[in-house]
């Protein structure tokens, strides 16, 4: 006899981690996913034809400073080198990304040393009289300026959001760094990787406890809540409520497939700045496994659009209007008992993964913390505002 019946609302990297630890806790989980199959948004598949492993709901990198996560993914998978380098194609020409010594020296047709290239950029370029940038227009002009603001960012970000950059938070221009040397590193994590035999595979192995039980193609209604102790839900968070204050707003992707024979742009990412091309980015998935040898190969161009309600969310919108509803949705979530929400969807941000697992490593840890007092677990463990 275990510790009680838990319910995990959505297979993906959320339920998993949640539903691991507290299977170990002594706990009896059953995770129910309305796909068929585990993964969540990170799900990958080996595409029959070409062999190559496809991140099916767009790319995944891992990349992380955490620790404690990193070695958490490593007891479950061997993560394989991997660095994203992201090309970018504007007026005619490709450049290196993120904005870095190469990409100005090209950009502006200069020779330019990191010392020569910063005192440019921040004298010539640069708009200094903006002090605290709060939006994302803001932010580019104060730390590249106007014409790589224009030639990279603006068409993008207006692609990506559906919006001008100048309704949008400085907050998403902050995730990329500017750097005054040759490193073309995306990231600027100290761990970096890809797992050798796919996100799927690595949940796939968290979930494997005597403890756990899966079941796929399994759609959760709030009538099911009363069968278990308590539920962890990652599904979206104004679903639970039915939509009954009106719906979130989420951008959606739509992924143009098409296969090639051979290498298709030689790369795993090329973005694509300007507003007139429909698309926002190409990725190549063979690319994203370089260890791997495969002729053929799988693309994907990516679209974004507004959520409709039967798309996926993908990226919540978080401008003033969703927050204020968000807000409503909090209250609504606190006064209700027997549910945590949690994950990207649950609790309405943007997660990357090492920050998914931590926050499922941080709630499992408080829920046994709670029950060990007596206490009830709250709706939250991460506040969604
Ligand atoms: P999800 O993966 O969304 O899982 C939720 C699950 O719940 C889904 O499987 C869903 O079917 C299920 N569900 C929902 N409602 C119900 C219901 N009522 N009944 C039954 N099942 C339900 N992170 C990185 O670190 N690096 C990247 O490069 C990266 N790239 C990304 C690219 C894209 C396009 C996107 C969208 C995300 C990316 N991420 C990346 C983030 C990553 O996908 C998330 O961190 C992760 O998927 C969050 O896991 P989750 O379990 O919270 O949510
Ligand atoms: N962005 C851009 N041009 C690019 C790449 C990114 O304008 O070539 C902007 C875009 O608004 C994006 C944000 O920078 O949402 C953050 O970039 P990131 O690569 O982190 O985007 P995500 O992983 O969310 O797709």
């Amino acid at each position: 006899m275990g510790q009680g019946r838990l319910l995990m609302v959505g297979a993906g990297l959320s339920g998993a981690v949640i539903g691991r630890h507290l299977a170990e806790a002594g706990y009896d989980i059953t995770v129910v996913d309305a796909r068929s199959h585990i993964g969540g948004n990170c799900h990958t598949e080996r595409d029959a034809d070409t062999g190559v492993m496809v991140h099916i709901y767009g790319p995944h990198i891992f990349h992380t400073d955490d620790a404690e996560v990193w070695d958490y993914v490593n007891a479950f998978q061997t993560f394989m080198p991997y660095k994203n380098r992201v090309k970018t194609t504007s007026r005619g020409q490709v450049f290196s990304l993120p904005v870095n010594l190469h990409t100005i020296n090209q950009f502006f047709g200069q020779t330019m040393r990191p010392d020569e290239a910063r005192t440019f950029i921040t004298e010539e370029q640069a708009d200094t009289s903006i002090e605290d940038p709060q939006t994302f227009e803001e932010q580019a002009m104060r730390f590249v300026g106007r014409d790589l603001y224009e030639a990279f960012f603006k068409g993008y970000t207006m692609k990506q959001w559906g919006c001008h950059p100048s309704e949008l938070p400085a907050s998403i221009l902050k995730r990329l760094p500017v750097r005054f040397n040759y490193d073309d590193n995306y990231f600027f994590h100290k761990y970096q990787g890809m797992p050798e035999n796919g996100y799927t595979d690595m949940i796939g192995k968290i979930l494997d406890h005597e403890r756990i039980e899966v079941k796929l193609e399994t759609v959760f209604d709030r009538s099911q809540a009363g069968d278990y102790d308590h539920v962890f839900y990652s599904g979206p968070l104004d679903g639970w409520f039915d939509f009954e204050l009106g719906r979130l707003g989420y951008r959606t992707l739509d992924f143009e497939r098409f296969t090639y024979d051979g290498d298709y742009q030689g790369c795993a990412v090329m973005n694509y700045g300007e507003v007139d091309v429909p698309f926002t980015r190409i990725t190549e998935h063979k690319h994203f496994s370089p260890w791997e040898e495969h002729e053929g190969s799988v693309c994907y161009r990516e679209f974004s659009r507004a959520a409709e309600p039967e798309d996926i969310p993908y990226y919540p919108i978080r401008q003033v209007a969703e927050k204020a509803l968000l807000s409503d949705y909090v209250k609504l979530a606190e006064a209700t008992s027997g549910v945590t929400f949690v994950g990207r969807l649950g609790t309405y941000r943007y997660l990357d993964m090492d920050v998914t697992i931590r926050e499922a490593l941080d709630t499992a840890r408080g829920f046994l913390a709670d029950r060990a007092e007596g206490r009830a677990a709250p709706a939250f463990y991460q506040a969604p505002l």
